[in-house]
């Protein structure tokens, strides 16, 4: 077999075979199939799709180009959740401790941010000491330990994935629905899951801006999990304004704190006890979505997510005074007050300009090798819905460098639409299951 012989098949539209396949992958990963090679064959998937045979075919041989996890020991049903990401969406933090306070073993690989969507490792490591660097063996002995744990990839999971996305990244592949669906469930399906819940985000603020492409993206992961025999089931939620009322690293572990205290904002506690919910079903800890939801509420008004939190903060390095003393967080040394223009009703908070602000603040990268300011960070005072005044406040700016105020308010010049009362879009748009 050579590479050149599969790019033609490809580029002409034809199947590749499974056998095709694991070599392809397999050899890439070795270096043996050049990158040159492997930008051709992506440019031809991007073109032309991979049919559903192939699709489940090429992220079992992405999965299987490194370590694949092996949880044998552990007896609770083990159930992640994957959001494509948005801004705002802290949702994994408080919902990781919630699901396993009722009883799910939770193995969390995530990413960090890049671009206007923040990522999850840069907002956990905001908290002093706290690592997401961990080895195989502490990896697992937290995760039976407290039956949750929450860490960056390693070198050695799914390897692939990170050699094609870099590849796919400087070729003008990343938008390509079968890749991003194997991409994102060869590392999920890596976790040794019995279950998974994906959060497939819509809108503005999102990586599939329509619904239409959001529920190809959703189907498409559901037929993999399906084909791999791992039960996934996707929301498709809408982000077309951020959830909650923080943006930023600190800022967020701050409000998933609150979450975690039954104090949090509406629209992000709905979202968290919904996929929170869907995962103690798929755990086969409760029958109904709504005892699902009473037995949520119930560890939150006990304080038995908040106090497994601590608990696993400090079983990774960090400092588990944090869920009782905010101020141990880092924070900014300036803050600027956005005011309202005009008197109205808020009829929209664009997404994808708040998230590029707190990006402009230093809240994100713009490329992968970018350092993040952990207590940059946008809080939102008037949200969709609220009626404000002229000159009262749309949004607390925080920052340390000053340079960088001038671009995030150029960003937020539009972002508030205030005028009528506007109809309410809904936060939960569908659930698809296979
Ligand atoms: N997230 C991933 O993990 N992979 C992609 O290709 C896109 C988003």
């Amino acid at each position: 077999m050579t590479a050149v012989e599969l790019i033609e098949k490809k580029r002409d539209g034809e199947a590749l075979t499974a056998n095709e396949i694991r070599w392809l992958i397999d050899s890439f990963t070795l270096g043996t199939v050049t990158d040159y090679q492997m930008a051709a064959i992506t440019m031809a998937v991007f073109l032309n799709g991979l049919n559903a045979e192939e699709l489940a075919v090429w992220t079992d041989a992405m999965m299987h180009s490194g370590d694949v996890l092996d949880f044998d020991r552990i007896t609770k049903p083990k159930i992640d959740k994957h959001s494509t990401g948005g801004v705002g969406d802290k949702v994994s933090i408080p919902l990781v401790p919630m699901v396993a306070a009722c009883g799910v073993a939770i193995p969390m690989i995530s990413g960090r941010g890049l671009g206007h969507t923040g990522g999850t490792l840069d907002k956990l490591e905001c908290i002093p000491g706290f690592t997401t660097d961990l080895d195989a063996g502490r990896f697992t002995s937290i995760l039976e330990q407290y039956g949750l744990v929450m860490a960056g990839q390693s070198e050695t999971l799914v390897p692939a994935d990170r050699k094609l996305y870099a590849l796919r990244d400087a070729t003008g592949t990343v938008p390509s629905i079968p890749l991003i669906a194997s991409s994102i469930m060869s590392k999920k399906l890596a976790e040794d899951l019995d279950g998974l819940v994906l959060d497939v985000k819509v809108g503005n603020g999102a990586f599939m801006k329509n619904e239409t492409s959001a529920r190809q993206l959703a189907e498409t992961m559901i037929g993999i999990g399906s084909a791999h025999g791992t039960t996934t089931v996707a929301y498709l939620t809408c982000m077309n304004e951020p959830l909650g009322r923080e943006v930023g690293n600190a800022n967020e572990i701050v409000e998933s704190i609150a979450v975690l205290r039954g104090e949090g904002p509406d629209d992000l506690t709905e979202i968290t006890m919904v996929l929170a919910g869907e995962m103690l079903l798929l755990g086969g800890i409760d029958s109904s979505l709504e005892a699902a939801r009473r037995r949520l509420a119930g560890v939150i008004e006990s304080g038995a997510a908040l106090d497994l939190f601590g608990q696993v903060i400090e079983a990774q390095g960090g400092n588990r005074e944090v869920i009782n003393d905010l101020s141990l967080l880092p924070s900014a040394s300036h803050t600027f007050l956005l005011k309202a223009p005009t008197s109205g009703v808020v009829r929209s908070v664009h997404a994808l300009a708040v998230g590029r602000a707190a990006m402009r603040l230093g809240a994100g990268r713009e490329t992968k090798e970018d350092a993040i300011d952990p207590g940059a960070g946008i809080t939102l005072h008037a949200k969709t819905g609220e009626s404000v005044e002229a000159g009262a406040p749309l949004a607390t700016l925080a920052f340390n460098d000053h340079d960088r105020v001038e671009g995030a308010l150029a960003l937020l010049k539009d972002a508030w639409e205030i005028g009528e009362a506007p109809t309410i879009q809904p936060l939960i748009i569908d659930r698809i299951s296979a």
